[in-house]
Order: C-alpha cells, then sequence, then structure tokens
C-alpha cells in the first residue's frame, strides 16, 4: 500500500504518509503526497497543514530500489514536491518520528517548521551509497542550520538525535506528548496570514557568517581527506554547500540536481548502492523456510580467552549477553580478563563509552576454569589454539556438559567443522562463527554450515550475528571457507610477484591505492608472520605436495622477524612506531631468492600487481560459487567488506569484476595461467560466464 491520508482537526490538514514499512519515496507516494497537498490547499477551511508519517517513522528517503530507473525520474518528482510545499501560501509543519533521512528530512526542510518527538534521527546519509542529497538538502540545510554543521550532516552523513536537532535550530520544538497534536498546537500558535510563512530558499541568516570564512571548505577538505580517500561523492557534497555560498537558490538547486545525476550513475554509487544491498541479502538463507524458529541466545560461554575468545566475549557483553569464559589456567583465565578490561578502559580513555557501560560489561563477563561452573548457556563458541585434537577433546566435553539443545560453535579458521562436529552426538547443532580479528571490532562473522548442521542452527546463528552488530554470512567447509581461501591466492601472488621483481612496499602501495587500508605485507606484519609459518611448516609435513608457495616469507622468519610484534617482518619499525619502513635487508633477501630460483627481475607496473592479486582472488571466488560454498556472489563481496576491508566504493571482488568485465579477467587469467600454470587456470564458471557475456551479477 502507498497512500497518504487526510484527516482534518482545528482547521489543519494533517496528512500521514503511508508506505510500509519506511514510507519510502517512490514514484506512487509521490503521486498520493501531491494529490493530497493540493487538495488540503484547495479546501478554504484549512489554515494549517501538518505533514507526518505513518508507523515507525517520518521517512526514511527516496527508495533507492528506484534509483536509475525512470520511476526516479518521473513527475512528480521529490525536489518538485519540496518545492510545492515551500511555495505554498498556508503554513507547512512536518510532524517527526522515528527517522527523517535523506529524503525524508530533504521533505521535512522543504516545510516552513519542524516539530520531532525526542529521539528521532535526522540525517542526509546519502554519502555512504556515492550520492548526495539530490532534492534540496545540501541547499536547505545550510539556510536552517551553521554552515559547519551542515557540512557535517551533508559530507559525513551520521544523523543526529531530535535533541540535538533542537539546539541547532533544525527542528523547531520537540513534542512531549502526542505528535500531531502538539504539530497541530504548534500551527495554532503561529502567527497569522503570510507572517506564518518561512520558505527556508529565502533564509541567508545563517549564510552571511560563513561567506565571511572561504577558507572553511578548504580546511575541511583537507580534514577529511583520510576519511574520505578514494570517495567522490563527499567532496561533491563539500562542493554543494560551497555553491550554496556563491550561487542564487535555483542556480545552486540545480548544481546540486546535475551532481546528484552525476554520481547516481557512477560505477562507485552504484558500488556502494550493491554493498547495502548484498549485506541486507545475506542475511536470507536459500532453502532455509522464512518461519524457521530460531533459538533464544539470552546466555552464553566462550573456551579459551586468547586474541578470539576475549574478543568474542566482548562482543557478548557489549550486546547484553552474560558470557561465561573458561580457561585452563587461572594464569590465563586472569591474563585474558586483564586484555578485556584494558580494552574497555582504552574506549572509556577515549570517551568512546562511559565507565558505566565498561562496569556493565565487566559485570556480564564472568571467568571460570572448571567445566562444572559453566552453567546451561544457551550457544557456546570455542576459541581455542588451531589443533584438530585439542578441539575435538573440547567439542566432546561440551556435548556432556551443555544442556541437549545448547548450539555448540568453532572459531576455527582452517578446521574441518565437521569433523569437529564427530566429536559430539548433535553434530546437528555444531557451526562454525568465524570472527575476526579484533573481534570486538570486525563486524563480518562468517557462520560455517557443516553437513549435518540444522535450519535451526542456522537460523539462531545468523539472528544471533545480527544481535551481537554483526554481519553474519553463511558459508560452507573448505579450506579457508570464503574469505582467507580467497586471501590466500591473493597473497600467494603477492609473493610471487616479489620473485619475479617488485618489493613489498611497491606491491602494498599499489593495493593502498586501489582502495585496501593496507597492502598484504603491511597486513601480514600487522597480523604476525608466525602464524602463518607454522601452519605452512605443519602443512609440509601433511600434505609434502601441496602446491608451491614462495619461500621468502619462510626465510623472514627464520631471522626472527615476525612483524610489528618483534619491530621488523616484511619492513622495518622504529621503536614505539607502527609505520613501515622499507629495509635494504629485506630487499636483499629477496633479490637472492630471484637468483636462487633463476627469475631475471624486471619492473612490475601498479596495474600488473593489482590484475596478479585481485583477479586471482575473483578465479577463487569463481570456484567457490561453482562448488556452493558461497550461496550468491553479492555474499562473497559482503565478506570482503567487512572481514577484509575491501574498498567498499568497488563494491566487493566479484561485483568489480563486473565493472572490469569478465572477459577481461578471464583474458588476463588465462594468460597468467599459460605463462605460469598452477592454480591460475582459469575458473569454469569465470570462462562460461565469460564466453557468454555475463557477468557475476547475472548468477
Ligand atoms: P590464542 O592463542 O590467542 O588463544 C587461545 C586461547 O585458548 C589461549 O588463551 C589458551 O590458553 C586457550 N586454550 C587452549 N586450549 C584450551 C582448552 N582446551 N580449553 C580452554 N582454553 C584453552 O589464539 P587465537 O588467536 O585467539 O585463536 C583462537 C581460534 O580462533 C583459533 O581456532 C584460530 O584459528 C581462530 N581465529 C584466529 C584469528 C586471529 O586472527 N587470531 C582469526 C580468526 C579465527
Amino acid at each position: 500500500m502507498s497512500t497518504v491520508t487526510t484527516t482534518k482537526t482545528s482547521q489543519t490538514a494533517v496528512l500521514t504518509l503511508d508506505h510500509a514499512p519506511v514510507n519510502g519515496l517512490g514514484l506512487a507516494l509521490r503521486t498520493a503526497l501531491t494529490k493530497a497537498f493540493c487538495d488540503a490547499m484547495a479546501d478554504a477551511e484549512v489554515t494549517a497543514i501538518v505533514l507526518t508519517g505513518a508507523g515507525r517513522m517520518f521517512c526514511a528517503g527516496a527508495d533507492i530500489s528506484e534509483f536509475g530507473t525512470p520511476k526516479s525520474m518521473q513527475p512528480p518528482s521529490l525536489p518538485e514536491i519540496i518545492n510545492m510545499i515551500e511555495a505554498a501560501k498556508k503554513p507547512v509543519v512536518a510532524a517527526i518520528h522515528g527517522n527523517a533521512l535523506g529524503g525524508g528530512l530533504e521533505l521535512a526542510l522543504g516545510c516552513h517548521y519542524r516539530v520531532a518527538v525526542p529521539g528521532t534521527n535526522l540525517g542526509l546519509p546519502e554519502v555512504s551509497l556515492g550520492i548526495i542529497p539530490g532534492a534540496g538538502g545540501t541547499q536547505r540545510l545550510p539556510r536552517v542550520i551553521a554552515v559547519e554543521r551542515a557540512l557535517d550532516m551533508i559530507v559525513v552523513g551520521k544523523p543526529i538525535k531530535a535533541e540535538k536537532a533542537a539546539e541547532l535550530c533544525l527542528v523547531d520544538a520537540l513534542a512531549e506528548g502526542d505528535l500531531v497534536e502538539a504539530a497541530v498546537k504548534f500551527c495554532q500558535g503561529l502567527p497569522e496570514g503570510a507572517d506564518a510563512l518561512r520558505p527556508t530558499r529565502a533564509r541567508e541568516d545563517n549564510l552571511e557568517p560563513a561567506r565571511d570564512k572561504p577558507e572553511m571548505f578548504e580546511d575541511y577538505r583537507k580534514a577529511m581527506a583520510r576519511r574520505a580517500r578514494g570517495l567522490d561523492a563527499p567532496y561533491a557534497a563539500v562542493e554543494c554547500v560551497e555553491a550554496c555560498l556563491a550561487k542564487t537558490f535555483d542556480d545552486g538547486l540545480q548544481f546540486e540536481r546535475d551532481t546528484f545525476k552525476r554520481l547516481v550513475a557512477s560505477d562507485q554509487s552504484r558500488a556502494l548502492r550493491h554493498a547495502f544491498f548484498v549485506e541486507r541479502a545475506a542475511a536470507k538463507i536459500d532453502g532455509l523456510p522464512k518461519d524457521t524458529p530460531a533459538r533464544k541466545v539470552e546466555s552464553a560461554a566462550v573456551i579459551g580467552c586468547g586474541t578470539m575468545g576475549g574478543g568474542i566475549a566482548m562482543n557478548f557483553a557489549n550486546a547484553g549477553i552474560p558470557v561465561t569464559v573458561l580457561e585452563t589456567k587461572d594464569e590465563f583465565l586472569q591474563k585474558g580478563l586483564g586484555i578485556i578490561a584494558k580494552n574497555y578502559a582504552a574506549s572509556v580513555a577515549k570517551g568512546r563509552i562511559p565507565q558505566e557501560k565498561m562496569d556493565g560489561c565487566m559485570a556480564l563477563i564472568q571467568g571460570v576454569t572448571d567445566y562444572a561452573a559453566l552453567g546451561e548457556p544457551d550457544v557456546v563458541i570455542e576459541a581455542i589454539f588451531e589443533k584438530m585434537d585439542a578441539k575435538k577433546d573440547v567439542f566432546a566435553k561440551l556435548d556432556e556438559v551443555t544442556p541437549p539443545d545448547t548450539i555448540l560453535a568453532t572459531n576455527t579458521s582452517t578446521l574441518d567443522v565437521d569433523e569437529i562436529a564427530s566429536a559430539t552426538k548433535r553434530p546437528e547443532q555444531v557451526i562454525g562463527t568465524h570472527f575476526f580479528s579484533p573481534a570486538n571490532v570486525m563486524r563480518l562473522q562468517e557462520n560455517v554450515r557443516g553437513k549435518q548442521t540444522s535450519d535451526k542452527t542456522i537460523a539462531s546463528t545468523m539472528t544471533l550475528a545480527k544481535k551481537l552488530g554483526k554481519v553474519g554470512v553463511l558459508v560452507g567447509v573448505c579450506d579457508g571457507f570464503v574469505g582467507n581461501r580467497m586471501l590466500h591466492a591473493y597473497t600467494r601472488q603477492a609473493n610471487f610477484l616479489l620473485e619475479e621483481g617488485a618489493l613489498p612496499h611497491e606491491v602494498d602501495k599499489a593495493i593502498f591505492d586501489f582502495g585496501f587500508p593496507m597492502g598484504p605485507f603491511a597486513m601480514g606484519d600487522l597480523a604476525g608472520l608466525d602464524v602463518g609459518w607454522l601452519i605452512r611448516k605443519a602443512r609440509a609435513k601433511e600434505k609434502p605436495n601441496n602446491l608451491r608457495y614462495s619461500p621468502i616469507a619462510d626465510r623472514i622468519c627464520e631471522k626472527g622477524r615476525f612483524g610489528q610484534k618483534t619491530s621488523a617482518g616484511w619492513y622495518r619499525y622504529e621503536e614505539g612506531s607502527r609505520t613501515p619502513i622499507p629495509d635494504p635487508e629485506i630487499e636483499q633477501l629477496i633479490i637472492g631468492v630471484s637468483e636462487e630460483l633463476g627469475f631475471e627481475r624486471r619492473a612490475i607496473g601498479e596495474q600488473e600487481i593489482i590484475e596478479r592479486c585481485i583477479y586471482t582472488m575473483i578465479n577463487e571466488g569463481a570456484k567457490i560459487l561453482a562448488e556452493g560454498i558461497a550461496q550468491r556472489p553479492g555474499d562473497i563481496d559482503t565478506v570482503w567488506l567487512y572481514g577484509y576491508g575491501f574498498p567498499r566504493q568497488r563494491g566487493g571482488p566479484m561485483f568489480y569484476a563486473d565493472t572490469v568485465g569478465l572477459k577481461q579477467v578471464y583474458d588476463v587469467m588465462r594468460a597468467l595461467h599459460d605463462e605460469h600454470g598452477d592454480w591460475l587456470e582459469p575458473a569454469p564458471l569465470l570462462k562460461e560466464l565469460a564466453e557468454a557475456g555475463k557477468g557475476f551479477g547475472d548468477l
């Protein structure tokens, strides 16, 4: 349903937007609003108009599923409606609750006044979708609140609460009690006739002081440079606010409209919108009935309080769920709990959380060393060392001591979830919950379904991810699951590039410039090089015929260089600094390995680095899709966006592949395979799609 209902009270027409769930301003609602508004204007009895929203909110903005479709441009357009409201000869008051976001706030800005319920979110979050407000937001907001504050709201996109909005004069009155009653009362308090009209376009008072500070915009650009690296929309937003000062209102609107149209058609915005949609789609599990019951999680346990266990326990406490952590010895337990306390204290010191929040969370975390003290948790997450035998012992024990319906999850990053499950008599209740480090910060939760994992366990674990504030993605069992399997393909190529002629800082620069927060070598130093070294040594024993990998990383570890923790790894680090500095010793080591292996070193450009590292990762993604390890390409993108910092403005590896064109990716892979053989064989799915002129998005 998409309607606008009109009621009349004390000569005020109350127009209610009604388009569940968020009153998105699609074509049907825009048409209904125009009609209802014109009727109210034509009604001689009506002296004022209140505009409000049905359900949970005022309005969350444009209907983004219409973006880029003819419907979005079909009249009445949102800018036209807002102009009409602003020009009305009867006062119009927006009565806001829940959310007034994006086009919703722009609509409210076109009204002459705004009354809001305390706690309401008001914001212009368009930049997060690679666009700017396109219905006058960049021209009206700086006319309503101080230009500096308007810049923050438009460029950063973070909503503010109604209380703050009232301080800034974005909201004229806070509604205690019934919102519509308060808005009608507000109308009655307005002066008679034309004095009650306050078109935003005519307001100049906030613009005047800003005109004296033209340097403000340059300063703002400098200050946001790091945060906005590689992004177009935040810079375009600054330009629009600048135009608000320099141009007439109508010219400013036109400038905003042109900018909006350019951005909405850009690859960046398409990628950011893709990221928005696939994250939501990841919550849907193919073949899982919608009404699959999810087990309530009101208590939890974590086994092992090391790097990951501690962070996972914090996730539960942050969500208000009591959690018991179990360690083998009191000494390890105290160490783990100490680190948790230190992490919370650091957040308090930075002003991110109040002391009471820390105290509350710490009170929810209980440490034990005995399984008998584990209680009756709804879910247990195991995060002990990465050793199969040890994990199986833990699961056998958990199977004995926990209630029969407790979900048993493992945080393993490489081991076979099915084998772990075989240690229990309830394999249907065993699942992988692969958190990323630092577990209390990183948003990804890769949920790994085993062969026997039940629908209920899957539904419960996906719901749990949401409760913990994580983005849950369901994957299947394979070596490294989705994320680390693709990461392996990528870092392996990065290492081969060193043998052939590149240096770590060159590879890292290309990857950083592509948009990642850091390249593979800086990341290796951050994570610690010893972990991978131990895994490689163990695997060499288990599977001696494993595919070749470059010996350089092992040689570096043999020197006792494990990354940042030893102030030396792929790079060297000055005392107390985390800044990687290229090290001539490593350069010599790399050159030596090239000679040993018979490589004639050559210059390797940025494009080749991207192709070798990113295309091979995409190729692995195609294999993962064909094997059914990931449900859909968008799930792979979500894993990479939230687990590995893949640049969001490129949409994730599979979306990026489609923007480059699969033919291009396939041709490069084929050429690489001809030259190097090995893992570089193009995935059959990649070949098939490329030859059919299709993309992953067509699947
Ligand atoms: P860690 O060495 O920091 O911590 C492991 C903890 O488990 C130690 O405190 C140890 O005392 C405890 N422990 C060992 N055996 C135990 C037992 N039988 N009962 C109770 N406690 C026991 O290791 P970590 O980095 O936290 O890794 C834990 C798990 O998470 C591993 O499976 C690892 O593969 C996985 N993982 C690690 C990362 C990472 O970046 N560190 C990321 C994702 C997943």
